[in-house]
Order: C-alpha cells, then sequence, then structure tokens
C-alpha cells in the first residue's frame, strides 16, 4: 500500500481532489477546507424507505460534484482517501452504530470498464478507519441504465427495482449493516439495497455517502 502510494503521489502530485490546485501536501487544500459545500446539524440526515440514518457530509455541487465525477468516470480512484476522512468524521459524528460495512455494488460489466468499483473502495477505506469489518453483501443481478440518466423519483424506484439480490445472507443476518455509496440522489438505490439485506435477516441497515442532493 506505502508503494502505491508512492506511485500514486508521482503521479498526481498533491492535488486538491476538490479544485485541482497544488496543494505541498495532502489531498485537500485550505480554501476547499474552509469553503467547501458541506451539509450541517439535520441536514446531514436523511431518511429513506428501508433506511434507518443516511448521512453525508458535502452537497453534490461545484467542485464536489467535480471532483466525484473525475473519481467515477475520471481514473482518478485514489479520491477514496479524502472522501473516507469525510465519511468517517460524518458517520462518526451521528454516532452510527454498525457491525459491518458494505456497499453498492457496480455490475460486471461496468466494472469491467472502469476497472474499479467506486462505492468499494470507500467501504473498504471507511472500514479499515473505524476498524469494522467489510464485506460484499450485495451483487447487481440486472445491469439497468444509469440512475442519473433518470427523470423521476418514480422512475428512478422502478429503474432499481429487482435489481439487487443478496450475496451472503449468512454474513447480514442478525448484522447492523451500513451501506456506502458515492453520491445520494433520491435514495432509490440506496432503499432497494436495503430492502435486499433486510430480506436477508440484517438487523438494520444505515447508510452513508460522500455526497447528497441539497433539493432531495
Ligand atoms: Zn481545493
Amino acid at each position: 500500500m506505502r508503494l502505491l502510494d508512492a506511485l500514486l503521489e508521482l503521479v498526481y502530485p498533491s492535488r486538491c481532489a476538490f479544485c485541482r490546485r497544488l496543494t505541498g501536501g495532502g489531498q485537500l487544500c485550505k480554501s476547499c477546507a474552509a469553503e467547501l459545500p458541506r451539509t450541517e446539524g439535520a441536514l446531514q440526515r436523511q431518511s429513506f424507505p428501508h433506511v434507518e440514518l443516511c448521512v453525508a457530509p458535502l452537497y453534490y455541487e461545484g467542485d464536489v460534484r467535480r471532483s466525484l465525477l473525475r473519481y467515477k468516470f475520471g481514473g482518478m480512484r485514489h479520491y477514496w482517501k479524502i472522501y473516507c476522512e469525510f465519511l468517517s468524521k460524518c458517520v462518526d459524528g451521528n454516532e452510527i452504530s454498525c457491525d459491518i460495512i458494505t456497499w453498492t455494488p457496480l455490475s460486471r460489466r461496468r466494472l469491467r470498464r472502469r476497472g474499479y468499483d467506486q462505492a468499494r473502495l470507500l467501504a473498504e477505506g471507511l472500514a479499515a478507519r473505524l476498524g469494522l469489518e467489510c464485506a460484499p453483501l450485495l451483487k447487481k443481478v440486472r445491469d439497468n441504465p444509469a440512475q442519473s440518466s433518470m427523470g423521476g423519483a418514480a422512475r428512478r424506484r422502478a429503474n432499481v427495482s429487482g435489481v439487487y439480490a443478496a450475496l451472503d445472507p449468512e454474513r447480514a443476518r442478525g448484522k447492523r449493516v451500513l451501506l456506502v455509496d458515492d453520491i445520494v440522489t433520491t435514495g432509490a438505490t440506496l432503499s432497494e439495497c436495503a430492502a435486499v439485506l433486510r430480506r436477508a435477516g440484517a438487523k438494520s441497515v444505515s447508510a452513508a455517502a460522500v455526497a447528497r442532493r441539497r433539493d432531495q
């Protein structure tokens, strides 16, 4: 891991993951540390069907949005590290207790194309920071059109219905699961995944995402 970090540092010499300015060390510059659109207080928390509590530290707009797009589609997979700092503070601050961490998985086709599962990197990074177990508990059984291409909430719900299945019900049974994703929009994907986990026997499902929409 150290070697990988060192190599990444050569390729991407300490640029801010949000505004891309040189930072002189680290992935967050001083101005972004002060000015990123952070959620605060009750606005960090949302609830969705089957999801006890969903937290997100940032709003999906401006440099946060551009950063997450580079993370998902621009190959900037090393951004998981700075995102996990925000995530772990937010999970801690909202006193979410869980036994196991998992993530909303990509389809095999998208995983092949992208080369990495952006939500998995976040889940693993968060689990390492919190000292918790991380395991794949879900699989995508149908390749649906991207949620971002869907208009209304009803269409988004229909688009994810039946798309996920439990991968390892034994490991989910009786556990408080924390489900990790990069962005939460209407919560349709998180709700669907949480329903699958509850049916598989999970005691409860909470969720954490790097960023949320301000208007949802
Ligand atoms: Zn910055």
